[in-house]
């Protein structure tokens, strides 16, 4: 499967196989199997640890950019900056933690396919 499809389903938080199913429940809980397709989202036990990758990697990589570009440009100090980034690593995991795991599961999905694709599918 291509690359930029996987990318395109995870960012709409689609089944990463068939594209139509939706990931989500409510905001933080997951369907256990697509919807439309029926695959099951989580392969074993533990699969979305890998999720944090996503999570913290994108949280810590924001605020090593902006808080030296905010402090050494004037912008504000470095009290409010330390306030602003504690909070902003509180609440920002939150918000993306849905896209995280929809990521994870597209790029587990590029790197080891499922061979597993279920009968309903296209
Ligand atoms: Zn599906």
């Amino acid at each position: 499967m291509r690359f930029r499809t996987l990318v395109w389903r995870s960012l709409r938080l689609r089944c990463p196989l068939c594209g139509q199913g939706h990931l989500l429940r409510s905001w933080f809980r997951m369907h256990q199997d697509c919807p439309e397709c029926g695959v099951r989202f989580e392969r074993e036990p533990g699969f979305f640890l890998g999720s944090i990758y996503f999570n913290y990697g994108l949280t810590t990589l924001i605020v090593a950019v902006t808080y030296p570009i905010l402090l050494f440009n004037g912008i504000a100090n470095s009290q409010t900056l330390l306030f602003a980034s504690l909070a902003f690593v509180l609440v920002f995991p939150l918000i993306f933690f849905p896209l995280a795991r929809s990521l994870w599961l597209g790029h587990d999905q590029y790197w080891d396919p499922r061979t597993d694709v279920p009968e309903r599918l296209p």
